[in-house]
């Protein structure tokens, strides 16, 4: 049966320009940049560049023509489109006579200081769905836009709003890991900005952004520096009968006697103060700081809070002592949730109807055996990863207590920082949690951070970022649309091949905690061994060769330049696991050597200076190509890194 579409007019016909951009005469930045992204899709669809104007500019004659209006236009209010009626962050698509209409919410949220993003969402929403735009990865190939001399704009007639308040994914290319790694990789800071405008792109055209504000983050880590010298009693007592943090860990890191009152009405004072400069703040954070196993409060007062029945217990470092040793101690979540409620309360005379943020996380992330959540308590549970299946299990356990606890709980993941940058999917497990966290109430999320391992772990993200836009989508169908739209005549086999990798990513969440324990052993380790040491264990010459006979038949198979260039990006993917995975094993080969045994050592060390060297110039090559993120790949060192385990 075919579709009768009703033609109301054309924006291209035959590549020939038949209509207008116009946007509003003082445009706001999102008008104009929405407007740009607008004519850069059109051009590429078509190869017709559409006039631009403002409002202002606009002659009898081009109001009597086809005309495409972005943003809160005069033209749009003629036409009786109120965005104001629509919820925040809501936007509209709709075509009239020979006018199209692409707007949205823009106004800036109080609280974030920070505007809607109606209008791209009403933008990327027409482009996607009424042209057939694809945006696959950041940058020009991995955008797929259908070849189409003529545009016609059919009649329609759509609003829409993201359904999650915040859909985060944090961008790390503007975090500090990426300029750390750019030690190791050096990067063109032109080229670095050039990937932060492409990538920010991507996260806006695939619906990232928020309604709502949150802050729930580590609250105290310039707590040390601000109050280290007058108030000691602020912080955390150690093993030693000392309260001093100099020298034992990065400042930021430093941990609080939380249960000290006079902690309690210090934060209250630096929320009063905050809210003195924007009145409109939701919530202020109260997390404890990061490095969850080490340097928590030891008095007594803040051990009584603890619930010495809780049957989660953790290794703890001893900061203070010669050696860091260690020590077993109960789930810290009474103790740090005791405290977001005290917070809670005080807030609620000082400034009431605020909210408290605080995470469920690391060494409190476990449920409290005590304490309820208070309604002004706003719970960000970090959790949930795709290699280690034991604590997936148990994380999704906590989620459901948590959710039983919480009125306002999201979800802050740092999954995607899994991997490593080797290959993995994990799209059929993440829709699930998705769901299943979206069914019991999750309201944000804070993803840290996107890696941007496009080649190796793209398909991850992007069904990661439709979920978001709607958490009860079809898995299937995205991952089968990726396929077809991207790859053309080779999609089964590129589906193939992520169905391969989706495998041995589920086998190795089922292996991880075995292999880890055998190799800890194996390797002497005081801590725990690291991803690195294991990849080699999955990620075999056979393996990988499967693989690619994936690859070789997807790239027979493809018909035009663009889907097999697409190949080959997966491909260049794939090379950096093979030459990962060889370093890597000269690696371990070097740690396994008896210590005595100096020639050997030595002999060993080359190894891993010789399978280096190929790595070293891929990552050169790869610095801002998209197909892995070396900057953020953990570089392997050529010394023991670790101490022989005490006898
Ligand atoms: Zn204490």
């Amino acid at each position: 049966m075919r579709e009768i579409v009703l033609i109301l007019f054309f924006l291209v016909e035959n590549g020939a320009p038949k209509s207008l951009v116009v946007i509003p005469e003082d445009p706001s930045e999102q008008a104009r940049v929405a407007a740009n992204d607008f004519l850069w899709h059109i051009e590429k669809l078509s190869g017709a560049r559409l006039p631009l104007k403002t409002e202002a500019e606009l002659t009898q004659a081009d109001r009597n023509g086809a005309l495409v209006a972005i943003g809160a236009t005069r033209l749009a209010k003629e036409a009786g489109i109120d965005v104001s009626k629509l919820p925040p962050e809501g936007y509209v698509v709709r075509s009239a006579a020979n006018r199209l209409f692409l707007l949205g919410r823009q106004d800036v949220l109080p609280a974030t200081k920070k505007e809607l993003r109606g209008t791209y969402y009403a933008v990327s929403s027409f482009l996607e769905r009424d042209l057939g735009v694809r945006w696959l990865w950041p940058g020009e190939l991995g955008t797929v836009v259908p070849e189409r001399k003529t545009l016609p704009v059919p009649a329609i007639d759509r609003t829409g709003q993201p359904k999650l308040a915040q859909r985060k994914i944090r961008n790390a290319l503007t975090n500090r890991k990426f300029i750390e790694g750019m030690k190791y990789v050096p990067t063109d800071p032109a080229q670095r900005q050039r990937m932060i405008g492409e990538s920010d792109a991507w996260l806006r055209r695939m619906g990232v952004g928020t309604r709502v504000q949150i802050h729930a983050g580590h609250a105290f880590t310039r707590w040390y520096e601000r109050y280290g010298e007058e108030h000691p009693d602020y912080f955390a007592l150690h093993l030693n009968g000392s309260r001093e943090w100099k020298n034992l860990g990065k400042p930021k890191n430093v941990k609080i006697c939380v249960s000290n009152p006079a902690v309690v009405e210090q934060w209250i004072a630096n929320a009063k103060e905050l809210l003195k400069r924007n009145p409109s703040r939701q919530s202020f954070s109260a997390s404890a700081n990061d490095g969850y196993y080490t340097g928590h409060c030891t008095c007594d007062r803040c051990r009584s809070w603890d619930e010495p029945g809780a049957p989660d217990t953790y290794t703890f470092y001893d900061v203070t002592a010669q050696g860091r040793t260690t020590y077993r101690y109960v789930s810290l979540t009474d103790r740090y949730l005791r405290f977001y409620n005290r917070l809670a309360e005080a807030l609620q005379k000082a400034a009431p109807g605020k909210f408290v943020g605080g995470y469920a996380y690391g060494t409190w992330r476990a449920l409290p055996l005590r304490e309820k959540v208070h309604p002004n308590v706003i719970v960000g549970f970090v959790g949930l990863g795709y290699f280690d299946e034991e604590r997936r299990e148990k994380d999704l356990a906590y989620w459901d207590g948590w959710s039983q606890l919480a009125e306002r709980l999201y979800l802050r993941p740092n999954l995607l920082h899994g991997g490593n940058g080797l290959p993995a999917v994990y799209v059929h497990k993440l829709a699930h949690d998705l769901r299943r966290c979206f069914d019991s109430g999750m309201f944000a999320t804070d993803f840290d951070s996107l890696a941007h391992h496009w080649a190796t772990q793209g398909l991850n993200y992007y069904v990661l970022a439709k979920l978001l836009a709607d958490p009860r989508a079809d898995v299937d169908r995205i991952v089968d649309e990726y396929c077809r739209v991207g790859f053309g005549a080779a999609a089964d086999h590129v589906k193939g091949y992520f169905a391969q990798l989706e495998k041995l990513t589920d086998r190795i969440a089922r292996e991880f905690p075995e292999v880890s324990k055998r190799l800890t052993r194996e390797l002497e380790l005081k801590k725990r061994v690291r991803w690195y040491h294991m990849a080699p264990t999955w990620y075999t010459t056979e393996t990988l060769e499967a693989l690619e006979v994936k690859l070789d038949a997807a790239e027979r198979l493809a018909e035009d330049e663009a889907a097999r260039a697409r190949v080959r990006f997966l491909r260049d993917g794939l090379l950096f696991a093979k030459l990962r995975a060889e370093a890597l094993s000269a690696w371990l080969a070097m740690l396994r050597m008896p210590r005595d045994d100096r020639s050997a050592i030595r002999a060993a060390r080359k190894s891993v200076i010789e399978k280096s060297e190929p790595l070293k110039s891929y990552y050169r090559h790869h610095a801002t190509t998209w197909v892995i993120c070396p900057q953020l790949v953990r570089m392997i060192s050529l010394e023991r890194p670790v101490r022989p385990r005490k006898k």
